[in-house]
């Protein structure tokens, strides 16, 4: 599904400073894969994230999404891939406070004509059953807890169906209960939908879940199979 080959990041802090904060990541995440992300704070994970998702160009390198080359893409051919091809859920979910559960999870279809039709409210209340939230469906998501308002954020991620799912400290808000409820939601729609994911943590419980860790440290890789 995602396939990066020395991929590096450096930013511009002007004066010519450049720092670079990743430094040749080769990466590898198959079709329905569910990898942990860990590393210490400022290792580079949500800036790897952040690339892997096109919403940042790496300095250089090779990242292949689905087969296709991202380098040569202009930003319209990448907003396209990301719109078919990547769901996200981050730390701070994003949901749009004035609308209801139901709302914000047919809110991606609406821009995209596979999905935007007279089933897009049957298929994003089906979404919403199936993180457990069918209740609370016509609620405004700010009457929810933050757990429930996470696990609309992870219905939401799924509207489009994606092949690949990026979750950056998804639970890293919510109390153990809710981080747990929440990480067996994104668990649950991998095995169902069988995306990849990649999923950033703190929490090394919940990272023995997944199929593989990887951890970032210093802008590079370690992994321990
Ligand atoms: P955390 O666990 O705290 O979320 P992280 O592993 O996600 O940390 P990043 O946010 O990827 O870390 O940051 C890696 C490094 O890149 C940090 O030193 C950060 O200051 C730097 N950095 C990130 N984004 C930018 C930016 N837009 N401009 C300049 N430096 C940046
Ligand atoms: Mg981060």
């Amino acid at each position: 599904v995602v396939c990066l080959h020395d991929v590096r990041k450096a930013f511009n802090l002007g004066l010519a400073n450049e720092t670079e904060v990743l430094h040749g990541i080769d990466l590898t995440l198959e079709r329905g894969e569910f990898c942990a992300v860990m590393g210490p704070s400022g290792s580079g994970k949500s800036t790897l994230l952040n690339i892997v998702g096109l919403l940042d160009r790496p300095t250089s390198g090779s990242l292949r999404i689905g087969g296709e080359e991202t380098g040569a893409l202009d930003d319209h051919a990448l907003t396209r891939l990301r719109g078919h091809n990547i769901g996200f859920v981050f730390q701070y979910h994003n949901l749009l406070a004035g609308f209801t559960a139901l709302e914000n999870v047919m809110m991606p279809m609406l821009g995209d004509a596979t999905f935007f039709n007279d089933g897009m409210a049957q298929r994003a209340a089906a979404l919403l059953d199936s993180v457990g939230l069918s209740k609370w469906r016509d609620s405004r998501v700010t009457e929810l807890s933050g757990g429930q308002q996470q696990r609309v954020a992870v219905a939401r991620s799924l509207a489009m169906a994606p092949p690949l799912l990026l979750a950056d400290e998804p639970t890293g808000n919510l109390d153990t209960k809710s981080a747990d409820a929440v990480f067996e939601q994104l668990r649950k729609a991998n095995r169902e939908h069988g995306m990849a994911v990649l999923f950033v943590t703190h929490n090394p419980l919940l990272a023995a879940r997944c199929d593989r860790i990887i951890h970032v440290v210093d802008g590079r890789l370690r992994s321990y199979a």
